[in-house]
């Protein structure tokens, strides 16, 4: 078998880069929906209806499909609000997307090292059963691009939430 030319390995190398750079969808930010409550929920089973993206516009990874995540919500922040992120200042009653079935729901997601300045004390009372109280949060990122956190999950715990906020979502319903 003969080595492949330089040339060989440059076209291989472009065609990869070139299915990476893959379909952007179009998608709108939370804060662009009158009734997100109405227009991202759907009134027969409460799960999203629509398709879940990073809000970074230029990635757009796809996080979740449709009908995975419940919205919920809980009083008090749970998400760091660092003044230099991106993302917009969240307000009380706090709406996240609730993920029961864990990792294996979601399209696309990175975690980060479990955080061990959190302390479980200081986090509302929703806690899942299956988390040790002693367990430590992770904090969910994009996968493609690491902007984060979007959501938390508890390390040895089955369930996810994203911050609504954090996300940006299909522009138009599709079946
Ligand atoms: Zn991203």
């Amino acid at each position: 078998m003969t080595q492949p030319t330089q040339a060989e390995i440059f076209a291989a190398l472009s065609a990869q880069s070139s299915s990476s750079s893959r379909f952007k969808p179009s998608t709108k930010e939370y804060t662009s929906f009158e009734n997100p409550k109405d227009e991202i929920v759907s009134s027969s089973n409460s799960l999203n209806n629509r398709k879940i993206y990073c809000s970074r516009e230029k990635c757009s990874s796809l996080i979740l499909l449709k009908g995975v995540a419940k919205l919920i919500e809980i009083e008090g922040s749970i998400l760091p609000d660092d003044s230099s992120s991106p993302f917009i200042k969240s307000s009380s009653p706090h709406l996240y997307w609730s993920i029961p079935s864990g990792p294996f729901s979601f399209e696309n997601i990175g975690f980060s090292r479990p955080d061990t300045s959190i302390i479980n004390d200081s986090l509302p009372n929703f806690i899942p059963k299956d988390v040790n109280e002693k367990s430590k949060i992770k904090w969910l990122i994009c996968a493609e691009c690491d902007l984060g956190p979007i959501g938390w999950s508890f390390e040895g715990g089955k369930g996810a939430w994203l911050d609504v906020k954090r996300l940006r979502y299909e522009d138009v319903k599709s079946d």
